[in-house]
């Protein structure tokens, strides 16, 4: 399957994707997640990427469909795919479908998180995360064991920088202008599913599995 998760900020994309990776064997790829470990390891494409991600805007077309294009050759995703925060933009979904028709392939279905903007910013400012999986936690919605600290390793947990309620404003923004007419260009192909994304994430997961089914 090859699958386009949309959502706002906080909807719940990396949450389900894991889900979703391990029962139909996709790959999953979250430019967010990519853009980041390049913003760590201080790459060229990371240094030019830190300061809008910090702003809450969206990087350039060209750098994410550049990441995804290279990203999507990898063998793991040869059966498939979850494309977690990409496209983002029309010019982004125009640039993917080009890439896919020269393959002879296309996109299966576009899951579409849909909630309320009122929910979010507590849903983002409790996010916790560990870093080097990718494991997404909530100080009430998804506490780990023990405050703080990684379930399986036991490692620190971090917050995002962009995680706070002045940051998500700008990507709330951002979502609605740039993003929400993907999901517009997707539904004139008849993919787009639409998911009650502010239902308890194991409910969300089932309306996913009777989606894919
Ligand atoms: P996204 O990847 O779309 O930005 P996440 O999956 O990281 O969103 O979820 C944002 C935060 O909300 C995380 O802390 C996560 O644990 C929590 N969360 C995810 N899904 C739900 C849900 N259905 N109900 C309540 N909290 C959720
Ligand atoms: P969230 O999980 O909260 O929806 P992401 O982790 O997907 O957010 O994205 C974090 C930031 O990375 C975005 O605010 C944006 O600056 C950048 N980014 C990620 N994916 C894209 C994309 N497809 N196009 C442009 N910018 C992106
Ligand atoms: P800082 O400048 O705060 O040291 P970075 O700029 O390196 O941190 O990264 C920004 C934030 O992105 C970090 O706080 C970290 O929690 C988060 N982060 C790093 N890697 C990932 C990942 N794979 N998935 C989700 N979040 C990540």
């Amino acid at each position: 399957k090859r699958l386009i998760l949309i959502g706002p900020p906080g909807s719940g994309k990396g949450t389900q994707s894991p889900i979703i990776k391990d029962e139909y064997c996709l790959c999953h790829l979250a430019t967010g997640d990519m853009l980041r470990a390049a913003v760590a390891a201080k790459t060229p494409l990371g240094i030019k990427a830190k300061e809008t991600m910090e702003k809450g805007e969206l990087v350039s077309d060209d750098l994410v469909v550049g990441i995804i294009d290279e990203a999507m050759k990898k063998p793991s995703c040869q059966k498939g795919f979850i494309l977690d925060g990409f496209p983002r933009t029309v010019a982004q979904a125009e640039k993917l479908d080009e890439m896919l028709e020269k393959q002879g392939t296309k996109i299966d279905k576009v899951l579409d998180f849909a909630i309320d903007d009122s929910i979010l910013e507590e849903r983002i400012t409790g996010r916790w995360i560990h870093a080097a999986s990718g494991r997404t936690y909530h100080t009430k919605f998804a506490p780990p064991k023990v405050p703080g600290t990684d379930d399986v390793t036991g490692e620190p947990l971090m917050q995002r920088k962009d995680d706070t309620a002045a940051v998500l404003k700008s990507r709330l923004e951002a979502f609605h202008r740039q993003t929400e007419p993907v999901i517009d260009y997707y539904s004139k192909k008849g993919v787009v599913a639409k998911l009650p994304a502010e239902k308890p994430p194991k409910e969300v997961t089932v309306e996913v599995q009777k989606v894919l089914s």
